[in-house]
């Protein structure tokens, strides 16, 4: 067995910008810039904001954090976006989910210009992917295919089973799995809580992606001998012997689960870091279509 180690992958990926950044700055052009928009005080949200800002620092990019209370209204949020979709010095902006119950988060995702839609989120952009056109591919999908790519796995003809169905995981990612480019062409179940038979299912894959939010759901019983799998979960478990209160649980029961994987990937230090490699090279991707204009 073969842990998919996120953190170095990521890192690898990360590194490779960065000189592509430098290169850019060389030649006097502008680096990308990528904003995130901040609302409310979620724990979990803050971490994630602060770990792009960061990884943006690492690269070389310029970031700006936009943040906003709890309260402010839908309005104001869409005009913020409208304003940084005009502004040519902004390549990628994104909205951390989720939102206050009043702002809808539909009508902020359409909102972003899908120039500049780096999370891939957006109607146009998903519209794109599953055309098979040139288009962003949403960070966590993607940041999943870098890291097969970056291991070597296979997907061609293979059985991916896809456990989750939402707009920015489960769906692209069944897409992707499915589809002619590199690393496609696999045979894909897509698995959802009205799902019969999911652990019988689930035993005939070559790859599992679990990306439910439920933790340790996938059990030894669930997978086959050698089986690759992808754990996209992170649910925060109230742990008292932990300094921060919780601990971070993946949506695999990891150690008997990897008792019978081929490769399989940690919860925290997979899926997590690939993410925001993923959404790092969106971000480029954004500013270097300018320069080449
Ligand atoms: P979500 O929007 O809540 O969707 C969960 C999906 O799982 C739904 O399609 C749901 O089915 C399905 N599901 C729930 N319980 C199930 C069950 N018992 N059996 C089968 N399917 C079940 O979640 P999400 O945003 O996709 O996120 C999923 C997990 O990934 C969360 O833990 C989240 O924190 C994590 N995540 C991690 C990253 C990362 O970078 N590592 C990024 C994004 C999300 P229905 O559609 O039928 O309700």
């Amino acid at each position: 067995m073969q842990i998919l180690n996120g953190k170095e992958a990521a890192q690898s990926i990360k590194d490779a910008l960065k000189l592509e950044v430098a290169q850019l700055a060389a030649n006097g052009k502008e680096v990308p810039h990528l904003v995130a928009i901040l609302i409310g005080n979620n724990g979990a949200s803050e971490t994630y904001v602060g770990a792009k800002v960061k990884a943006c620092e690492e690269v070389g990019f310029k970031s700006t954090l936009i943040r906003f209370e709890e309260t402010v209204s839908a309005f104001k949020v869409l005009e913020t976006i409208r304003d940084l979709n005009r502004d040519p010095d902004v390549d990628g902006i994104l909205v951390q989910l989720p939102l206050p119950e009043h702002i809808s988060a539909d009508e902020v995702i359409t909102c972003i210009d899908p120039a500049k839609d780096v999370d891939g989120f957006h109607p146009n952009t998903i519209g794109k992917l599953v055309l098979g056109q040139p288009s962003f591919i949403p960070a966590t999908p993607y940041g999943i295919i870098l890291m097969l790519e970056h291991y070597k796995i296979e997907t061609k003809g293979r059985h991916a089973v896809v456990i989750g169905r939402s707009n920015i995981v489960g769906r692209p990612m069944s897409i992707l799995l499915s589809g002619s480019g590199s690393y496609g062409n696999a045979t894909v179940t897509i698995c959802h809580s009205h799902t019969q038979n999911l652990k019988e299912i689930c035993a005939t894959a070559d790859i599992v992606i679990a990306a439910l939010g439920r933790p340790g759901f996938v059990t030894e019983d669930m997978v086959k001998e050698g089986a690759v799998i992808i754990d996209v979960g992170i649910t925060r478990i109230a742990d008292e012997t932990r300094k921060s209160g919780y601990r971070i649980s993946g949506d695999v029961d990891f150690p008997a689960v990897s008792q019978k994987a081929s490769f399989i990937t940690p919860v925290p230090g997979g899926v997590g870091p690939m993410t925001i490699a993923a959404l790092m090279k969106n971000t480029f991707k954004a500013c270097a279509v300018k320069h080449y204009e």
